[in-house]
């Protein structure tokens, strides 16, 4: 198959690439290793400024029809002491919420509407296997798919592929590792209307829970020092239940619902980035390029910019068959800085408060900066700002 641009991976960077550049003229295909994008553990935020993108594409009113929650405040509860710590109301976007909505049926919205496009194709259970190299630059790319291999010949071929790229291990490019002190054990609870309100931070000694609202269930993502996974499961389902409990009491009865490891999963935490995203006929983006931490629910924004970026850059380029590395690197330079700012906050949160949480068996208190934000409703607009909006938002061309 012959192609202007193949994109490997079909998650938010790889759907959102594809659906501009098609909108662009270009011709595109995007690969996605799975038969559909109903896996679980994904983020499920959609952030402000990616609302702005939709709004940009015409899509935000059909994109906002579909079952969704918004959250407008973020809570968290550290030992006795609870605070709110951000308030998305002043946000300058068109949204002043942040959206809450599984990631697949964002990306099915994605893609349904990539579909319409005569120069999209989205070919699923397409797993990128090989890059074909030929004459000092990437020419493109190979597949697995149930009916055999799949050879695709493109001007570009980009690693949309995630936190463990074939793309960018294949191209050799190199990753700058920066570790996480933690993983996470992913699972959902039911939920009840009189449960206290949505995506609710709890903190205590040794443990911390996530509980993400989703209509009548809670996705909760309990934290636990990394590599610790056979051992937290030796300890039995009884001493996770109380795990939760300790900090979520008002679950009750229905931590008994997690009734096996089976229900449970371990979601492996990478920080890391690729020092150079591109080489000729190659570039990385999304977590493909930087891997980010959970921390902040930032990932899926940063991916959708990287995109948005990457399209406006290269559209051009790519149509009058001109695309050369410059391109390619350009698309660096401009996400770089904003994906250098994310991930500096997110280590200095994981060494400065999840790595001591963790470590600790004795009482904890909320942080000072975490007091002020619930003291002030004024500054909890500021971590509003740079979780729903961020350095640089990018914009559709
Ligand atoms: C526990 C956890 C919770 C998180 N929660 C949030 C959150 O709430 N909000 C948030 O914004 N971010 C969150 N993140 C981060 C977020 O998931 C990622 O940053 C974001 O999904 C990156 O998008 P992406 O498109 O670059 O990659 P991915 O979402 O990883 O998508 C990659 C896609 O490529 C496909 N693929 C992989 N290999 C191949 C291949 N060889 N061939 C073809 N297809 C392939 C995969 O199946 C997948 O569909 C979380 C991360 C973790 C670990």
């Amino acid at each position: 198959m012959q192609t202007d641009c193949v994109i490997a991976g079909g998650g938010p960077a790889g759907m959102m690439l594809g659906l501009l550049l098609a909108r662009a003229g270009v011709d595109v295909v995007v690969l996605e290793k799975h038969a559909d994008f109903l896996r679980d553990f994904r983020g499920d935020t959609i952030h402000p400024s990616t609302l702005d993108v939709m709004h940009e594409l015409g899509l935000l009113d059909e994109f906002l029809r579909r079952p969704h929650d918004e959250l407008r405040d973020v809570a968290v509860r550290v030992g006795p002491d609870q605070a709110k710590v951000a308030d998305f109301r002043h946000v300058p976007t068109r949204c002043k919420f942040l959206v809450m909505m599984p990631q697949w049926d964002f990306l099915d919205f994605l893609a349904d509407h990539a579909r319409r496009l005569p120069s999209f194709r989205l070919v699923m259970k397409a797993e990128a296997t090989t890059l074909i190299q030929e004459g000092g630059r990437v020419a493109g790319l190979r597949a697995r798919t149930p009916e055999g291999e799949l050879e695709l010949r493109a001007a570009l071929v980009v690693g949309a592929d995630g936190r463990h790229s074939t793309v960018r291990a294949q191209a050799g490019l190199e990753t700058l590792d920066f570790g996480a002190p933690m993983d996470v054990l992913w699972m959902r609870v039911s939920r009840r209307p009189t449960d206290p309100p949505d995506l609710f931070g709890q903190v205590d000694a040794g443990r911390m829970l996530v509980m993400i609202a989703r209509n009548d269930y809670w996705q909760c993502a309990l934290l636990i020092p990394k590599g610790s996974d056979a051992a937290v499961r030796a300890r039995g389902i009884g001493a996770l239940h109380d795990s939760i409990l300790g900090l979520s009491p008002w679950l009750g009865e229905r931590v008994r619902e997690l009734a096996g490891w089976d229900q449970v999963k371990l979601l492996a935490v990478t920080v890391d980035r690729l020092r150079e995203w591109a080489k000729p006929g190659v570039l990385c983006i999304g977590d493909a390029a930087h891997a980010m931490s959970p921390i902040g629910g930032v990932g899926i924004n940063l991916a959708v910019q990287d995109a948005v970026a990457a399209a406006r850059l290269l559209a051009r380029p790519l149509r009058e068959r001109r695309l050369a590395l410059a391109d390619l690197q350009r698309v660096q330079q401009r996400r770089e800085w904003p994906m250098k700012v994310v991930q500096g906050m997110q280590l200095a949160m994981q060494d400065r408060l999840i790595r001591p949480i963790l470590a600790t068996n004795g009482p904890v208190r909320m942080p000072w900066f975490l007091r002020l934000l619930g003291r002030f409703a004024l500054l909890r607009r500021v971590p509003a700002w740079f979780i729903g909006v961020g350095v640089r938002p990018e914009h559709v061309g």
